[in-house]
C-alpha cells in the first residue's frame, strides 16, 4: 500500500480537489469552476464529491489515504482550525469545515490559508527552493502573502500575519478595501486594483492621456481588466507603462517594509497578475531596492512563482504529508 493524501483549494474563482503521493507531490487534480449561485455548503459538497471519486480510483490502484490538506481562500484561525470570512463566497464562516471533511472521508485534516500554502510549496518545490527565508506574495484578484522560514510556515496560531495586501499605501483619498479599511495595497495593485488605478490616472491627467486608446478604455469600458492593461504594457503603450510603474511603486513600498522586518532571501511573486510579466517583477525589484536600508539592499532575490496554477493545492498536499506522514518526507 502506498501512502496518499487528499488536497483541496478554494480560490477566488478556482476550486481544486487533488491526490498527492507519500511525499506530498501532486499526482492528479480536478479543477472545478466556482458557481456564482452557490454558497459555501454547495461548493464544499462539490469539492468533496470530486475528491471522493479521485480517492476511489486511487484506492483501486493500491493507495492508502492518510490525511487531508485544505487550502482556504480567506483567513484561517489556525489554533482552532476554523475558517473565517471569505470575500468571494458567503457561508464559510458558519461551517465547521474540518469536521465536515473528517466525517465524509474518515481522515484527519489540516486547514490553512491559501497564500501560506503557496509560500510552503514555493519554498520546497518552486522558486524559493534552497532559501532559508521565503516571502511569497500573490497578486491576482486580491493580494496576499506568506512567510516560510527553514521549511515551515511562520505561524502565530491565529490569523492575519503577512497580509501584505492590506498595508495602507494610499492614506490620502485611497479606495475603500474589502477589509473595511481605505487605501490598502490591494485597492491599487491587485487585478481590480490596477483597473481602479488606471481610471484614477486617466481622470487625474486628462490632457496627458487624451490621445491614449487604453486610457479611454480604462475610463469608459466596464469590461476593461488588468489583462488588457498588461497586454498594452507588453506592447510598450505609454499609459499602460505609467499605470504599471505606479502600481509597482506601491508594491515596492509594501515589500520594502517586509524586507526591512523579515529580511527574506527570496521574494516569490505569484498570482494571475504577478506572473503576467517578468518585466513587471524586475520593475518591482528596481523600485524596492532603493527603499531598503543600504546594508540589506540588493540581498533579496525577486523571482516569479514556478508552480503557478498548482501552487496552493501543492502546498495543501505538502502540509498534509508533513502533518500526517509517518516518516516526515521533507
Ligand atoms: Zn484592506
Amino acid at each position: 500500500m502506498l501512502d496518499a493524501y487528499l488536497a483541496f483549494e478554494t480560490g477566488g474563482t478556482k476550486l481544486v480537489a487533488a491526490v498527492a503521493d507519500a511525499a506530498g507531490r501532486l499526482i492528479e487534480s480536478r479543477v472545478l469552476r466556482r458557481d456564482p449561485c452557490n454558497r459555501a455548503p454547495q461548493t464544499l459538497a462539490a469539492l468533496m464529491g470530486a475528491a471522493g471519486q479521485l480517492r476511489v480510483a486511487h484506492e483501486a490502484c493500491g493507495a492508502a489515504f492518510k490525511g487531508i490538506g485544505f487550502g482556504y481562500g480567506g483567513q484561517v484561525h489556525r489554533a482552532q482550525q476554523r475558517v473565517l470570512r471569505n470575500l468571494h463566497e458567503d457561508g464559510w464562516e458558519d461551517m465547521d469545515v474540518r469536521d465536515a471533511l473528517e466525517r465524509v472521508f474518515g481522515l484527519p485534516s489540516v486547514i490553512e490559508n491559501d497564500c501560506k500554502l503557496a509560500a510552503l510549496a514555493e519554498a520546497h518545490l518552486g522558486a524559493g527552493r534552497g532559501q532559508r527565508t521565503v516571502f511569497y506574495m500573490t497578486i491576482g484578484t486580491g493580494i496576499g502573502g506568506g512567510i516560510v522560514r527553514e521549511g515551515s510556515i511562520v505561524d502565530f496560531g491565529d490569523s492575519g500575519e503577512a497580509e501584505i495586501g492590506h498595508l495602507v499605501v494610499m492614506p490620502q483619498d485611497g479606495f475603500v478595501c474589502g477589509c473595511g479599511n481605505r487605501g490598502c495595497l490591494e485597492t491599487v495593485a491587485s487585478g481590480p486594483g490596477l483597473v481602479n488605478l488606471a481610471r484614477k490616472l486617466a481622470q487625474d491627467c486628462p490632457t496627458a492621456w487624451q490621445d491614449s486608446a487604453i486610457a479611454r478604455r480604462a475610463l469608459h469600458d466596464a469590461r476593461f481588466t488588468a489583462a488588457d492593461l498588461f497586454e498594452a504594457y507588453a506592447h510598450d503603450d505609454a499609459f499602460a507603462g505609467e499605470t504599471v510603474h505606479v502600481a509597482a511603486g506601491f508594491i515596492a513600498q509594501a515589500l520594502a517594509g517586509v524586507i526591512q522586518i523579515v529580511n527574506p532571501d527570496a521574494v516569490v511573486i505569484g498570482g494571475g497578475v504577478g506572473t503576467s510579466s517578468e518585466r513587471f517583477i524586475r520593475l518591482i525589484a528596481e523600485q524596492t531596492h532603493p527603499l531598503v536600508m543600504p546594508s540589506l539592499r540588493g540581498r533579496c532575490r525577486f523571482v516569479m512563482s514556478q508552480l503557478r496554477e498548482q501552487v496552493v493545492t501543492q502546498g495543501a498536499a505538502l502540509l498534509a504529508a508533513r502533518t500526517f506522514g509517518a516518516g516526515q518526507n521533507f
